[in-house]
């Protein structure tokens, strides 16, 4: 199997391979699978394509998980592959050490990570542990905030994320607040204010979903 190869499966339903990991014993996975390819939203286009699926019509809860549950895991059955998620554990799995090792996202001045095409925007829908070795592509030489001006420092408006870390109960409070209209719109201005994010293609809309999902 080539990257290629998995692209274009992963292309299929609007995702992207957003990293490549080279899995060990401390991964918790079986040792059949050498290599982990994470999958994100491939925008734009990926949101119009998601709730146009039968779990956005059925009234039913948690429609995204359960659309990645079903595309992710017969993708993998299709590679004889093995679909793991950032949700519906025990076990959790490290998505974020994982991100991280890819080489592809780093932690931000904020704390949360950043995608090397998704910003502060990056998500991880899935992932597949693939029975084959992949070569793993040379990753970018600096972290994108190098040389940033980090306007994501200062894009919250209570403060309530910043280099001193997220104060959870700050955000909600200010999203009850008329102000955090902005927010719940069109998503976290911190997020936004990522010059990556920016040029993501990730609908408003979309963020409007996940920001109520966030603050019910
Ligand atoms: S705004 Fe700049 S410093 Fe902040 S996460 Fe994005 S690239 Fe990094
Ligand atoms: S959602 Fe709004 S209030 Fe909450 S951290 Fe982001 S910018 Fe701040």
């Amino acid at each position: 199997m080539t990257l290629a190869a998995l692209q274009a499966v992963a292309a299929a339903e609007l995702l992207f391979v957003s990293g490549l990991v080279g899995l060990g014993p401390g991964d918790g996975l079986p040792v059949e699978f050498p290599t982990l390819a994470l999958l994100s939203p491939d925008e734009p286009g990926f949101w119009d394509h998601v709730t146009a699926s039968p779990e956005f019509a059925d009234g039913a809860a948690d429609p995204l998980d359960r659309w990645s549950s079903r595309v992710i895991g017969a993708m993998a059955l299709g590679l004889g592959g093995m679909a793991v998620f950032p949700f519906g554990g025990p076990p959790w799995h490290p998505f974020q050490r994982w991100a991280l090792r890819s080489g592809r996202a780093w932690t931000s001045p904020v704390g949360f990570v950043v995608h090397d095409r998704m910003g502060l925007m990056a998500s991880y829908r899935g992932a597949i542990a693939l029975p084959v070795r992949i070569s793993v592509p040379t990753p970018a030489a600096a972290p994108p905030c190098k040389g940033c001006a980090a306007p994501c420092l200062a894009a919250c408006p209570p403060g309530a994320l910043t280099g001193e870390g997220y104060v959870l109960p700050a955000c909600h409070a200010f999203l009850d607040r008329p102000e955090g209209e902005t927010c719940l719109n069109a998503g976290c201005l911190v997020r936004r204010a990522c010059p990556l994010s920016q040029t993501y293609g990730r609908l408003a809309r979309q963020s409007a979903w996940h920001m109520r999902q966030f603050h019910k």
